[in-house]
């Protein structure tokens, strides 16, 4: 009789400690994927076209376009801004 007692014991607290542990992977597990998203999250500003400093109209179409990531052509001095090739080989310069 109370080796069966014994047993049953046994089994609870195997249970408990199963469910600890995977409850403890689980939640390690969620951790590391939260800790992914948040590092894709953090690396995408950088490959992004910065969106921040001075604003250009292109030439040809007028889209405003980042100074710094613009096509520059400079004509007879003056600087002119394009937002893509196709547009600088339209203006023809
Ligand atoms: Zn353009």
């Amino acid at each position: 009789m109370f080796r069966v007692l014994l047993y049953a014991l046994i089994s609870i607290f195997a249970i408990t400690f199963i469910r600890m542990v995977v409850g403890i992977l689980t939640k390690g597990f969620a951790d590391l994927l939260r800790d992914e998203t948040a590092g894709q999250s953090a690396r995408k500003p950088s490959r992004q076209v910065p969106t921040s400093g001075e604003l250009k109209p292109c030439r040809q179409c007028g889209t405003y376009v980042v100074a710094a990531t613009a096509i520059q052509v400079s004509v007879h001095g003056e600087t002119v801004y394009f937002c893509s090739e196709e547009c600088r080989g339209k203006a023809g310069v």
